[in-house]
């Protein structure tokens, strides 16, 4: 039997948010939208899954068709225009799967996948093609061979629950997940990528807290991509994830129509650090998912943003523009570089204030240290 969000504690209140959501096709006709929009969304939803619980839905503004929560949300009929060149699998999760529901393509960390189920659908998801199977959530048998080989690779120090959204299942499956993992003695760091503090931030209540409370260091990195989604609930979340002693980060997806502009990345990066405590970790331009070319910007645009954002705000409230590469190159930056010109010890730098300046290496010539290949181990 798998475990799904209706399966914990039947009187939580946050359960109401999930029951008066968007759960099923049939309650897009619940929603505010026109005839050809609802015919175009439930046209579109039948190739990726709808969902999204009330408290997101009713920060939406309906008399805003480019409103951003909607965009994020409701499906479109763009999205069944596949452009040539757009991926199933854009990261390459599948080729570094050595056991099923385990990723493994850096050698210190692994991507565990309990579930296959999201609290919300986002219409911009990577991995929305292993979201469409049925019968992909929690099972504690499903799980067994990526515990298996995580306790057999003594190298691998991370392991980075994602999904589906595992914070999507019930305490109980989390607290045993937690459980098994920290038995692990060489897993050091436990991370859960999640977007239910954004989309479901009712559902953070101090069991599911105390589900991950022990051994391990937990680092949760949410998923906001706009101001609008920060409120007192979102607060509330995060202060709880806050006051238990985890680290939060923030990663954002560059969408068009959504963030796009200085001023909204701008705005979310403030509100996360000063409002919510959350650290903008990383800024990732679109992946090729399919029927999502409406919805990327180009690189040049994003590098533009970023290089704009360097100068408006301190280091802290920056994230870093990243791609995640196809066939699991992995996440490289984009930028900005402010390196012009390099000649031995001479570089050519651009400033914040765009000014380009001479700046000279010294390096003390005695010193024998400085000519070792900083990467060779001791
Ligand atoms: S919550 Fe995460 S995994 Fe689920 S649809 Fe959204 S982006 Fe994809």
């Amino acid at each position: 039997m798998t475990e799904t969000l209706t399966q914990n504690e039947p009187d939580a209140a946050w359960q109401d948010d999930v029951r008066q959501g968007v759960r099923h096709v049939r309650d897009l006709d619940r929603l505010p939208l026109s005839s050809g929009e609802r015919a175009a969304a439930q046209e579109a939803a039948a190739h990726h899954k709808v969902r999204a619980p009330k408290a997101y839905l009713d920060l939406i503004d309906w008399n805003d068709p480019a409103d951003p929560i909607r965009a994020q949300i409701i499906p479109s009929p763009a999205e069944l225009d596949a452009a040539e060149g757009e991926l199933d699998d854009p990261i390459g999760d599948h080729a570094f799967s050595p056991v099923p529901r385990l990723t493994h393509r850096h050698a210190d960390r692994v991507l565990l996948f309990p579930t296959y189920q999201c609290a919300v659908y986002c219409r911009f998801c990577f991995r929305k093609e292993s979201l469409t199977s049925i019968g992909r959530g929690y099972t504690r048998a499903a799980l067994e061979p990526a515990l298996a080989y995580i306790a057999a690779h003594p190298e691998i120090r991370e392991v980075i629950l994602t999904g589906g959204d595992p914070l999507s299942l019930p305490d109980a499956a989390l607290a045993e997940i937690r459980a098994r993992v920290e038995a692990i003695a060489h897993v050091r760091l436990l991370r859960i990528h999640t977007r239910v503090p954004v989309a479901l931030p009712s559902r953070i209540t101090p069991g599911l807290v105390e589900a991950l409370q022990g051994r391990l260091m937990v680092t949760v990195v949410t998923h906001f991509n706009h101001a609008r989604e920060i409120t007192p609930a979102t607060e509330t979340a995060c202060r709880l994830l806050r006051q238990a002693g985890f680290v939060l980060l923030n990663q954002s997806v560059l969408l068009k129509g959504v963030n796009d502009s200085v001023e909204a990345l701008e705005e979310l990066c403030r509100e996360l650090m000063y409002r919510l405590g959350v650290k903008p970790y990383y800024l990732h331009h679109g992946d090729l998912a399919r029927g999502m070319a409406h919805r990327r910007t180009t690189i040049a645009q994003g590098q533009a943003l970023v290089e704009a954002l360097r100068a408006r705000l301190s280091g802290i409230c920056n994230p870093v523009y990243v791609i995640d590469l196809p066939e699991g190159g992995g996440k490289v930056p984009l930028g900005p570089c402010h390196v012009e010109a390099h000649d031995g010890e001479h570089w050519r730098l651009r400033g914040l204030d765009g000014e380009a300046r001479d700046y000279r290496e010294i390096v003390g010539a005695g010193d024998n240290r400085s000519s070792k290949d900083p990467t060779a181990g001791s």
